[in-house]
């Protein structure tokens, strides 16, 4: 057993690791110590969860976002984005199928849309609450204080992702506009969990200027932060951004990655991601042997679906069946894992 190997069962033990190890091991891993930690961290997921795969049904109800972050496809000034907003019916209709297809967590994402504020958004998960009050909410939707991430958790959200996209000030200033801050991004997350919220935080992997120290310092934030989900997924970039000529993020590392966050944090609830699948062909099934558990379908309208283009070539295959009768359940099936209608809460 080699360094890295040693590293990686001190994880699984500890459940932390000290930032010289590391940085020892984002240093010097290879393949060999990539599929080395899957092993573990399947076997650690298998523990928790059996071979339950969660299910989320995404509704990505608008593409208008007010703010300009350098990677993103749908960033306010991307004249060439085609934008839309769903009506609060089309986003009911779409729960509505959702709930027959055996979804029992819809998630609600957007862009940080002015015109889908609190005064919209409140009365709309209260209906979505008393229609479905097996349902879990998931909301994404960006930055808001503390008192409006209160009134959303009241009005019967129960969980909300928010990326923090880098644990590094520094780096999140060259990947975000001036006006954009890491302290506001960090204190949300902060605030969210405060108001009661099962949270999400969540980085790019590979994205422009990352380096070594940076995943360092991911998994040492996600560690004190102690979040219950954390999306990941490999940077992809978008024709119509300033990243348009930089590399993709790699495959291997977020699998990796994947791995290493859950020998730290067991109970996680991991997504193998949408950019994953995008990049690689089976990607969400690879990244479930890396020790992901949670997948989020799209049930948004069909023409939406290729509008909201976070990065080039995005994968928006959806779901219109119910779960069970699905290619999706085939293909986890066929690599021993079985979708289940659940909410699928943290620490259930
Ligand atoms: S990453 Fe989010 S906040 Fe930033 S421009 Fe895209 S949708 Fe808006």
């Amino acid at each position: 057993m080699n360094d890295n190997q040693k590293r990686i069962l001190r994880l699984k033990q500890e459940h932390a690791l000290p930032q010289e190890e590391w940085f020892a091991l984002f240093s010097s891993w290879t393949p060999d110590d990539r599929e080395f930690a899957a092993v573990h961290a399947k076997e650690i997921a298998q523990k928790k969860f059996g071979n339950r795969i969660y299910v989320r049904g995404l509704i990505e109800f608008s593409n208008y976002c007010k703010n300009d972050c350098l990677y993103c496809g749908i960033r306010r000034s991307n004249a060439n984005a085609e934008r839309y907003r769903l009506t609060e019916d089309t986003i009911l209709e779409c729960c509505h199928a959702g709930y027959q297809y055996g979804f029992r967590t819809f998630v609600l994402q957007s862009g940080e849309d002015g015109a889908y504020g609190p005064e919209k958004l409140i009365p709309l998960l209260k209906k979505i609450r008393q229609t479905y009050p097996d349902c879990a909410i998931t909301l994404s939707a960006g930055e808001y204080s503390y008192e409006t991430y209160q009134a959303f958790f009241d009005a019967g959200a129960t969980r909300y992702l928010l990326r923090h996209e880098t644990a590094d000030p520094c780096h999140y200033a060259k990947l975000h506009p001036e006006k954009m801050s890491w302290e506001k991004r960090i204190q949300c997350l902060h605030d969210l969990k405060k108001a009661g919220f099962q949270t999400g935080c969540g980085f790019m992997v590979g994205s422009p200027f990352q380096t070594v120290e940076h995943l360092v310092k991911e998994m040492l934030f996600i560690h004190d932060f102690q979040p219950e989900m954390v999306g990941i997924g490999p940077f992809i970039p978008h024709k119509d951004t300033p990243f348009r000529n930089e590399k993709s993020g790699s495959v291997e590392l977020t699998l990796f990655l994947l791995s290493l966050l859950r020998l730290q944090q067991p109970d996680l609830l991991l997504p193998a991601t949408t950019a994953l699948e995008t990049l690689e062909h089976q990607g969400r099934e690879k990244g479930i042997l890396a020790g992901a558990n949670v997948i989020m379908p799209n049930i948004s309208p069909d023409d939406v679906r290729k509008k909201y283009l976070l990065y080039d070539n995005k994968f928006n295959g959806g779901l219109k069946e119910n779960i069970l009768d699905s290619p999706l359940r085939k293909q986890m099936q066929k690599i021993g894992y079985e979708i289940v209608i659940d909410r699928g809460d943290h620490g259930a």
